[in-house]
């Protein structure tokens, strides 16, 4: 179970020395509560405080990074069962699947699409993340020719699907040591599987008939020293959604230590609809067919949307940034750092075919109305942007376009930094009207 504050409190040398970064052992005790912290920040701790709060502040679902390169990515690591209680952290990887006895040609179109598929959106760049091979042919000629025909770029993470562990040999003498996924793994066959998992330091796809089986297997591997494990929970999507939500509920818990792992789900058959649902429900390994660019599409955005932080606003840079090719008289717009007014303004900007500045201060990611109320948007840290970007090397005048909703900072920042404000619209929907019909340029 994880500790509350008070019990952390009780471990904790009560000396409010400060060493940690901390006022107070109290408040240290609370950040490690929320999972900030670290015990380890506390020279002090004696050897059972240690034990007790390691156990207590690692996280529930076992950590594990799939692939190598500039493509691996990592799942798990979760500390939540509610987005908003905190956030996720690691979003699922979306595997393309392939059989064994595609063709060469179809294989290698697949490792393109998800080598190359790209949705950019908020300014992020929204990928997928690896192919899945599926022994179908029964042969290890045949699959591990497969897996070379995708290995051949070299970067992309792999899930290997067969449950004949002499198959699978044949493509972890190809692949074994580039941290592939490779399952299902059972009864029948896990111990030869554990041994792989031991050789290659693979991640094991673990396949019960039942949840009580799902936790005997991951015991079992657990007492062979194998730790890089994951739970297949591939079934109908009624039973994947019971099952995924309680796993996660007794994993969170620490009281099924067995559950603690990623979970897999296999929509191979289900395609989209199941893909959303492991998106929405805890899965951090997604296999599915190749997707259509519009779902794929809107899997990656509902991924994104999930796995952002709900306390940490999307923001960009600040800066001052160029809509078109603006020369030294053109318009200076001003606004926030919010990736979404940013997004928003530029595209606005943009339909209105003329080229122009658009200086972004840096309100923490807030939007403009939370910005001015909270006090991150001021005449001060207008100033300070004008400067730090040097905007009067840039224009050859002196006049700056605000956001309508910043409206009463107007006079202050006219004072502050001796630019002269227009108060622009509060909707960038109206920007073009405003420049044709207010500004007349
Ligand atoms: S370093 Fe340890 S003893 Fe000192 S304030 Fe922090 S928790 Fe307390």
């Amino acid at each position: 179970m994880a500790l509350k504050a008070l019990d952390i409190y009780k471990l904790l040398p009560k000396k409010n020395c400060k060493e940690c970064g901390d006022q107070t052992c109290l408040t240290f005790a609370m950040k490690l509560a929320q999972g900030k912290g670290e015990p380890d920040a506390c020279p002090y701790l004696d050897d059972n405080a240690k034990a007790v709060l390691g156990a207590s502040t690692r996280p529930p679902i076992q950590k594990i990074t799939i692939g190598m390169g500039s493509r691996a990515f990592t799942v798990g690591e979760e500390f939540v069962f509610y987005r908003h209680e905190k956030t996720y952290y690691h979003q699922p990887g979306i595997v393309y699947l392939i059989s064994d006895m595609d063709t060469e040609e179809s294989i290698r179109e697949v490792a393109r699409q998800v080598r190359e598929n790209c949705l950019t959106r908020i300014g992020i760049d929204l990928l997928l993340n690896g192919v899945a091979v599926r022994a179908d042919s029964g042969s290890g000629e045949q699959f591990s020719r497969a897996v070379r025909i995708v290995s051949e770029g070299g970067d992309l993470p792999l899930v290997l699907i067969a449950p004949d562990p002499a198959v699978m040999e044949k493509a972890l003498e190809i692949c074994g040591n580039y941290a592939p996924v490779i399952g299902p793994v059972t009864p029948d066959n896990v111990t030869e599987f554990c041994e792989f998992a031991r050789k290659y330091g693979v991640t094991l796809v673990l396949k019960g008939d039942d949840l009580p089986g799902l936790a005997t297997l991951s015991e079992k591997c657990l007492s062979q020293k194998v730790q890089n494990l994951m739970l297949d929970l591939s079934g109908s999507s009624g039973r994947y959604v019971r099952e995924a939500t309680l796993t996660r509920q007794l994993a969170l818990s620490r009281e099924v230590t067995a559950f603690g792992y990623p979970v897999f789900m296999d929509a191979s058959e289900s395609g989209l609809s199941g893909v959303v649902t492991g998106i929405a429900k805890f899965a951090s390994v997604i296999v599915t067919p190749p997707l259509q660019k519009p779902e794929m599409d809107a899997a990656l955005v509902m991924r994104q949307n999930i796995y952002t932080d709900p306390q940490k606003p999307i923001q960009i840079t600040p800066g001052l940034y160029r809509i078109g090719t603006p020369g030294k008289d053109d318009l200076v717009f001003l606004t926030v750092n919010f990736s979404l007014t940013y997004f928003t303004l530029q595209g606005y900007l943009e339909a209105t075919r003329r080229s122009c500045w658009l200086l972004i201060v840096d309100t923490e990611g807030m939007s403009v109305l939370t910005a001015v109320a909270a006090g991150k948007l001021n005449e001060f840290v207008i100033k300070d942007a004008i400067t730090l970007f040097k905007l009067a090397d840039e224009v050859n005048h002196k006049t700056l376009i605000i956001p309508g909703y910043a409206s009463p900072l107007s006079g202050r920042i006219e004072e502050v930094s001796g630019w002269n404000v227009i108060v622009g619209p509060r909707d960038a929907a109206e920007i073009a009207s405003f420049i044709e019909e207010e500004l007349k340029v």
